[in-house]
């Protein structure tokens, strides 16, 4: 009997073959008293617990193939400052002495801790990081249950390794980037996982490694058995079981005609993003990481549009300083070999601790709170490093600086204010920096996309953040799952507020892109097209199907059906002009 599971597609792509159901079972955890006499000896197999989990990761780090984008290597990197974190080291041991309790309950005391401390963050990637912590207590619980006091092999991967994995779909509850390392090498065809969000670190390296993913398929293991054959479709995030020849050949055809696609599309790459009537359109990609940067070269996007500096912040008691922040930057500029890059200063939030013991007062609104642009005025002296280091990395290779989330004109002056005075400090220190360092800014609040007449005469560009435009303008919640049916990007509303921005942009002679998820959709390429927008910037994966978009349209017909669209108070005609657009 055919039925389906569903999740959310988070890597593309069909996989058809059969299941490899993942069981692990996770170590009971209770809490007993150890004798005065023995504590120290406690300590110390804990300690051992977290050195042979740190050998094991660096095996599984030594293993990364070398073809595998950076994100591999970065996320057991990952794993492993936090197995060196004292929020691991030390908090736990503190625990075993002063309640003199066993070392598998101060662990499992101490991630519920840093977990609770995770789930209060706004941002939904820095939320998912939980998981972090998660995989890597997990790791330390499966040694210290072991009563080998010599085992040294890992055993997820002695049976990862053991386990035939080639042409499988791997079921899990939730998978680590080391264990999704090691199938990849074994060839697997599709992760499937209970639990996970796209943006887990099962669904950035899927989409990184180019295995299709379905993540949060609630209870499949419940409901999938171990061999059984099924199609999974990470687009639309399906599981399709019980299958018969007709479906099996359906959906040969769609992986037959997906694969045909991407080879068409791969053909775009060294084509140039021009439009059927000559108009020329920047395309730029969005990274995370600065390993993120391989990925935007393997597309030839025209540069990066937005380098999201925060994740430089994450998994870590303290911010980056000046000269980390420089590497970073350095990383991402030599990888891009002279594309401009736009880095944006750090987009943190109230709730978004750097230093994750130190918990001040939770605002009760995060996404209205101390944020972006306000945290870092607030706190220069985390600020300081980041301006100084962009500036600084300015002398390497065209860099533009870009502030998020602007709402009075007056954090410009401010930001334009410290910039100046970073730029004396540096010429007092003999540093070079590009002294025309252009300073954006991001449009994501509707009241700054209003007057965004103001914005432009006083910054070198514009960026549209749709993402949190659509959020404040729509009272939307993006990441409230209950709200997500109202979040609409073709929202009237929206779209007005995304043309003034551009209007303002060219009225003033400056560069406008957008570089909300909206940019990489290619089923609004030619409505922005028609509002007039000319830069997009998007994660790398899009980048090709809406340069294809682009291809054929014509801007000169577009912008009039926008400016139809526009004025129209009807909504049937709304919708019958979206779909004009669409066609043409
Ligand atoms: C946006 O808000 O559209 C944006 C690009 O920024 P972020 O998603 O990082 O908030
Ligand atoms: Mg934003």
């Amino acid at each position: 009997m055919p039925f389906s599971l569903h999740g959310i597609g988070v890597s593309r792509g069909y996989a058809i073959g059969r299941t490899y159901l993942l069981q692990r079972n996770q170590p009971e955890i209770t809490e007993y008293t150890i004798p005065d006499s023995i504590i120290e000896d406690e300590v110390e197999r804990f300690l051992n617990g977290l050195a042979l989990a740190r050998r094991q990761l660096r095996e599984v780090r030594g293993r990364i193939p070398i073809a595998i984008p950076g994100d591999a290597a970065a996320f057991i990197d990952t794993h492993l400052l936090m197995l060196e974190d004292a929020a691991l080291t030390e908090a736990p041991v503190d625990l075993i002495r002063v309640h003199k309790c066993n070392a598998e309950w101060a662990l499992k005391t101490q991630r519920d801790f840093l977990v609770r401390v995770f789930e209060e963050m706004d941002d939904p990637y820095l939320r998912t990081r939980k998981d972090d912590v998660d995989h890597v207590v997990r790791r330390v619980q499966r040694i210290l249950a072991t009563d080998d006091p010599a085992y040294l092999n890992d055993p997820d991967y002695a049976e990862l390794i053991a386990s035939r994995l080639e042409g499988r779909i791997i079921v899990a509850d939730d998978l680590t980037p080391a264990d999704t390392i090691l199938m990849q090498h074994q060839g697997v065809l599709a992760f499937v996982t209970e639990y996970g969000g796209p943006l887990s670190h099962t669904a950035i390296l899927a989409r990184s490694l180019g295995i299709p993913a379905v993540v949060g398929a609630r209870n499949a293991r419940a409901y999938l058995g171990n061999d059984e054959p099924v199609i999974v479709d990470g687009r639309q995030g399906v599981i399709l079981v019980g299958l018969d020849e007709r479906i099996l050949r359906y959906y040969r055809h769609k992986q037959h005609e997906e694969r045909r696609q991407q080879r068409e599309l791969n053909k775009l790459k060294d084509k140039p993003a021009i439009t059927g009537d000559g108009v020329t359109i920047g395309l730029y990609a969005n990274i995370e990481l600065p390993e993120d940067a391989a990925a935007v070269r393997e597309v030839v996007a025209d540069g990066i549009g937005l380098y999201r500096t925060e994740f430089l912040f994450m998994n870590r008691s303290e911010p980056p300083d000046e000269e980390e922040h420089l590497a970073s930057y350095l990383h991402v500029i030599k990888t891009l070999e002279g594309s401009p890059i736009t880095i944006r200063t750090a987009d943190l939030g109230a709730d978004k601790q750097v230093d994750g013991g130190r918990s001040g007062p939770v605002s009760t609104n995060p996404a209205l709170g101390l944020r972006a642009i306000r945290m870092c005025l607030k706190d220069l002296g985390m600020f300081r490093p980041q301006l100084r280091a962009i500036l600084r990395a300015s002398a390497h290779g065209p860099v533009r600086m870009m502030i998020p989330m602007l709402s009075a004109i007056q954090e410009v002056f401010q930001v334009l204010r410290l910039v100046a005075e970073t730029k004396q400090e540096l010429r007092d220190r003999g540093l070079a920096f590009d002294e025309s360092l252009p300073v954006g800014g991001m449009i994501e609040i509707p009241a700054a996309a209003v007057c965004a007449d103001q914005f432009a005469r006083y910054l070198d560009f514009l960026s549209i953040g749709t993402n949190d435009l659509i959020q404040y303008s729509l009272a939307i919640d993006r990441v409230d799952d209950e709200v997500n049916y109202l979040y609409d990007p073709l929202h009237p509303g929206v779209l007005m507020l995304i043309w003034n921005t551009i209007r303002a942009g060219r009225k003033a002679g400056i560069p406008v892109s957008l570089c909300g998820e909206m940019a990489g959709d290619p089923r609004y390429t030619r409505l922005l097209l028609g509002l007039g927008l000319t830069q997009f910037s998007m994660h790398p994966s899009n980048l090709l199907e809406v340069k294809r978009a682009i291809q054929g349209s014509e801007v000169g017909a577009l912008g009039k059906i926008a400016r139809r669209l526009l004025r129209t108070t009807d909504a049937e005609e709304y919708a019958e002009t979206l779909k004009t657009i669409a066609q043409n």
